[in-house]
């Protein structure tokens, strides 16, 4: 993947709504429904106090069982409606690349979001190149937070299916499970982040930071020009927390490998193999022993996985072949890694010194790191989950997402938030309807608790 920097950022098309009064001054009623009696109600003197007359109240950090049940009483009962939503962007399909598709997913996801109270800006923002539009929903940023950082939870409203996908498999809901492109990652868990919003308006719960949203628009494709916004925004959040689907089990995933990919070239000299084949230099030989070396440098014991994975060159078979070329895909745990790697590939010399090789490629997505903030971050969503009577597990994956992006500027990162289910990229992918309550819980549980 090239860098293809993006500049369409800078032609942000604003809709900001004019700003509602956000924070719900409570009664002390309304109050002690939600919060249990070991929680504090007197302000404490670090967090800012916005008039005399309207106090915050933030969450502590622990989530109180009183919380814990609201939340997922509220998520129970909205079950329906999320699945009403999933399925109405579920039904424009959305390849990445399609602008229409993509409009169309941001402008009803727009419009549902401008219904939640606690929403304070809504922004379209074109890809270049009309590939189409990310969407970033701004809440509860009405100045009255504890400091300026910010929590990111980010998705993406592509999908890795062509058109037409959508009318050999419709919408269809079996067993306690709704099947449909795209549903699994991620266009329920759109739906699903929107409700978490609505959440904490309806239960009066207010995080101690403003939340953001962030769903992009080619994240399938390699986020050329979602990147940049992804990046940014992970820049000045205190938590990421990244709306891809779990791992099985619903586990989190707190590592992700970093990708890279280069092209090895070989040129090499033809000649005629029945004449005089000793007048050539085999491109193909030389490929073929450069593949042992490549697939010689996979290293198990720290995750280090070398790929060759295309193959090409040579003309006809009497010809001994002047070009071939491998493609190559490397996964690593760590930027150290990927760098000792990628110094070994760049330095790779030919085994025939009649052929040149020439290498292209480099690191297209940094790893997502288990670092302490990582851990951190986990923990507090398991004690959450406990909250709400479920175990969270976690993993490391072999696959990249914005997660990785968003890690690589130093963020505190935790992906795999959105509902359980299966079959991402394929026939079989759906969604399990009974996690959607708890997902959601959960996601607004870490909100308010963050
Ligand atoms: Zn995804």
């Amino acid at each position: 993947m090239a860098r293809r920097a993006s500049r369409e950022c800078q032609e942000t098309r604003v809709k900001t709504f004019p700003q509602r009064s956000l924070i719900i001054p409570f009664t002390l009623g309304t109050i002690t429904k939600h919060v249990p009696d070991e929680t504090t109600l007197i302000p404490d003197s670090k967090f800012e106090i916005q008039s005399e007359f309207q106090r915050l109240i933030f969450m502590p950090p622990e989530l109180d069982r009183a919380t814990a049940n609201a939340l997922l009483g509220y998520f129970q009962d909205r079950r329906q409606s999320v699945l009403i939503l999933t399925r109405a962007i579920a039904e424009i399909e959305s390849p990445s690349g399609d602008l229409n598709g993509s409009r169309g997913i941001v402008e009803r996801l727009a419009e549902e979001a401008k219904q939640v109270k606690c929403v304070t800006g809504i922004e379209r923002v074109p890809a270049a190149n009309d590939y189409g539009e990310h969407l970033r929903i701004t809440a509860f940023s009405d100045g009255a937070s504890v400091g300026d950082e910010t929590i990111l939870m980010i998705g993406h409203t592509d999908t890795v299916y062509p058109l037409g996908t959508l009318m050999k498999r419709p919408w269809r809901e079996e067993q306690g499970r709704v099947y449909a492109p795209g549903v699994f990652d991620m266009k329920a868990n759109c739906a699903l982040a929107i409700e978490v919003l609505r959440a904490c308006s309806a239960l009066s719960l207010k995080p101690r930071r403003p939340v953001v949203l962030l769903l992009t628009c080619d994240e399938e494709t390699g986020s050329f020009s979602g990147r940049a916004l992804v990046e940014g925004e992970a820049r000045r959040a205190a938590s990421v927390l990244v709306l891809e689907p779990p791992a099985t089990g619903g586990r989190a995933k707190t590592g992700r490998k970093g990708t890279a990919g280069y092209q090895i070239t070989a040129h090499g000299r033809a000649a005629h193999a029945g004449l005089e084949p000793e007048k050539g230099a085999s491109a193909i030989l030389e490929i073929a022993r450069q593949i042992e070396r490549l697939h010689a440098m996979n290293d198990a014991s720290c995750g280090t996985t070398v790929n060759v994975g295309v193959v090409c060159g040579g003309t006809r078979s009497n010809v001994v072949a002047a070009e071939a070329q491998a493609e190559v895909d490397v996964r690593f745990t760590t930027m150290a890694e990927a760098e000792r790697i990628e110094r070994e590939i760049l330095n790779l010399l030919s085994f025939d010194e009649r052929v040149r090789v020439s290498i292209e490629g480099e690191v297209n997505r940094p790893p997502l790191e288990r670092t302490e903030r990582v851990i951190a971050l986990y923990e507090q969503a398991r004690r959450v989950a406990g909250k709400l009577g479920f175990e969270l597990g976690e993993t490391s994956v072999g696959g990249a997402s914005d997660a990785n992006f968003a890690a690589a500027v130093g963020a505190a990162v935790l992906d795999g938030l959105g509902i359980d289910g299966d079959g991402a990229h394929a026939d079989h992918e759906h969604i399990v309807v009974e996690d959607i309550a708890r997902r959601g819980a959960l996601l607004a549980g870490l909100i308010v608790t963050l």
